[in-house]
Formats: structure tokens, C-alpha cells, sequence
């Protein structure tokens, strides 16, 4: 384990993660790229000065924020060209991650400079280790669109992919969000709500998309605060029986009589006889055809 203590590199934009809620998920590297670097680039002033205040950490600050990062985005290569060390921190969680901060970290690339990424707190990340579910594959959405057309049409091309998908959601539109959801993924797909994550009111609950919303619904607290939602994969779909066995048919079909083809494939495939003749039919009819 490294444990040496950190001497920030100059002319480098360190992209540090900072907490989601509670302040102790800062990590001691974090706080030393923070007190090291010349300059943070936050996206709101007042709420990353509330950490330092916390961690005791006095380095100035610039104002990051989505409307003017390419501008500012321009400002900082020149003081990473002239040497300084630049932190880039969002309001929480890792900058980047439906949050801005792409676009400075693109500018310092193209610039041919360095980029250290800090890990850290990430809602995604959070929510995902809390949901135990077993497909390797993840999709991370984000933030559905708001209004409801667009948020069904968003949602469609997304539930049969053999992926767990993560959203992000606000508080005002999360009943509408569950049961978008639930009406797109069906009610019987398993999915977490994890809210107000490492925060006093954290509550994580895993059940059928069916049963969460009347469980939101029946208890305003559980609409407050911040929300992630992950839905878990789609189930394999059933494998299509009437094609299964085309592979080892067509080939015995195109040099042999059908009845002999269909008694080899059903040596080879174990197939039931009446399917694989069936089959045999409509391949040798549309071979002719
Ligand atoms: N960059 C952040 C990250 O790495 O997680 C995400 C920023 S995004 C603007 C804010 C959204 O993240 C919230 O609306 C919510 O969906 C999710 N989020 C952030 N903090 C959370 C928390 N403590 N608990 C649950 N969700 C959270």
C-alpha cells in the first residue's frame, strides 16, 4: 500500500471524488491533493467551502459550473501550462458522473497534460455494491428525462438488456419515475431504491418493481432526499426452439434425402423427432423456393 506522503505533481488537474453525504468518506489522499494544489475548481463555491472549513483546508477557489466550464476550461490549461496544480471537485460524489467536468478533463487531454483521477464517493458505485445483483454488466442512465412522453420513450430500449441499470433520480419526480419504470421493466423485475445514501436517513430496500411504488407512495418520508435506482438484468431470454437445431439440419438437408436427414440430426441432437421433421419441412421448402 502506498502510505508515503503525497507531493501534489505541478501542471496536473487532479479530478477528485469528494463525499455523497457523509464528510469521513473523504479519503486522506483527497484531502492532501486539496491542500496541495494552487487552485479548486468547484462547481458551487459555498458548498465545497463548507468541506474545507470541515478538513480545515484553505486553498482558493474558482467556480466550475456547467454554463461556463469550456470558458474556464481554457483559463486553467494556461495555469496548468504555467506550472500550477489544479484540483477539479463537484458539489458531491466524483465529478463528471452526471455531473460537469467532462469538459475540462477533455481540454487538459487535448492539451497533452496530466490527468490524475482521485476515486471516491459516487452514488452509482454506492448504490450498486448495496444491490446484490449477481450480472457482471452495468448500464449507468442517469437522470431519465423529466416529462413522462420522453422518460417511456427513454426507458423502452433499455428493458431487455441483459444489463443492471442504474438512474439517478429528484425527489419531486420519483413516484412518476417508479412507475415509468415499473410499467417499462414490468412489475415483477427486481430493482433497489437506495435513498439519502450515507446519510442519516439511508434506507436501501430491494423488492419487485410492483411492489415499490405503493411502498413510496404509502410513506412521504420515503420520497425525500436523493435517489438512485438500480433495476436488476434482464432474465435470459427462453431459447427459440423452433430454429435450435437449423445449424446441424440445413447442411444434412442439402445433401440427403429429409427422412434421413431428420434420423441423423435427431442421433446428433437428441431432438424429438416430430419437431426436427416439422422443421425439415420448412427448411427444404424454403432451400427450394
Ligand atoms: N457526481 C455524483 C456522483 O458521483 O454520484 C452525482 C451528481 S448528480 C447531480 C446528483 C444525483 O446523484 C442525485 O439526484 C441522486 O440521484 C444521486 N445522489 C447523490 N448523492 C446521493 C445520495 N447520498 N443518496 C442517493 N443518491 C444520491
Amino acid at each position: 500500500m502506498h502510505t508515503e506522503p503525497l507531493i501534489v505533481s505541478k501542471s496536473s488537474l487532479y479530478v477528485v471524488a469528494t463525499p455523497i453525504g457523509n464528510l469521513q468518506d473523504l479519503t486522506p489522499r483527497a484531502i492532501d491533493v486539496l491542500r496541495g494544489v494552487n487552485v479548486i475548481a468547484a462547481e458551487d463555491t459555498r458548498v465545497t467551502g463548507q468541506l474545507l472549513k470541515y478538513f480545515g483546508i484553505n486553498t482558493p477557489m474558482i467556480s466550475l459550473r456547467e454554463h461556463n466550464e469550456r470558458a474556464m476550461a481554457e483559463k486553467l490549461v494556461q495555469r496548468l501550462q504555467a506550472g500550477d496544480a489544479v484540483a477539479q471537485v463537484s458539489d458531491a460524489g466524483t465529478p463528471a458522473i452526471s455531473d460537469p467536468g467532462a469538459q475540462l478533463v477533455a481540454a487538459v487531454h487535448a492539451a497533452g497534460l496530466r490527468v490524475i483521477p482521485v476515486p471516491g464517493a459516487s452514488a452509482l458505485t454506492t448504490a450498486l455494491s448495496g444491490a446484490g445483483f449477481t450480472c457482471p454488466h452495468t448500464l449507468f442512465y442517469g437522470f431519465l428525462p423529466p416529462k413522462s412522453r420522453q422518460r417511456q420513450d427513454a426507458i423502452a430500449p433499455l428493458v431487455t438488456l441483459p444489463y443492471a441499470t442504474v438512474f439517478y433520480e429528484a425527489p419531486h419526480r420519483i413516484l412518476d419515475t417508479l412507475k415509468d419504470l415499473a410499467d417499462g421493466f414490468g412489475h415483477d423485475r427486481t430493482a433497489l431504491i437506495a435513498r439519502e445514501l450515507t446519510k442519516t436517513f439511508e434506507t436501501l430496500r430491494r423488492a419487485p418493481l410492483g411492489e415499490l411504488l405503493p411502498w413510496a407512495e404509502a410513506d412521504s418520508n420515503q420520497q425525500r432526499g436523493e435517489f438512485v435506482i438500480v433495476i436488476d438484468a434482464a432474465p435470459p431470454a427462453a431459447p427459440d426452439e423452433t430454429n435450435a437445431h437449423d445449424h446441424v439440419l440445413h447442411p444434412l438437408l442439402a445433401e440427403l434425402p429429409l427422412k434421413q436427414a431428420v434420423a441423423i440430426a435427431q442421433t446428433i441432437t437428441g431432438a424429438p423427432r416430430n419437431a426436427l421433421y416439422e422443421r425439415a419441412l420448412e427448411l427444404k421448402k424454403a432451400m427450394q423456393s
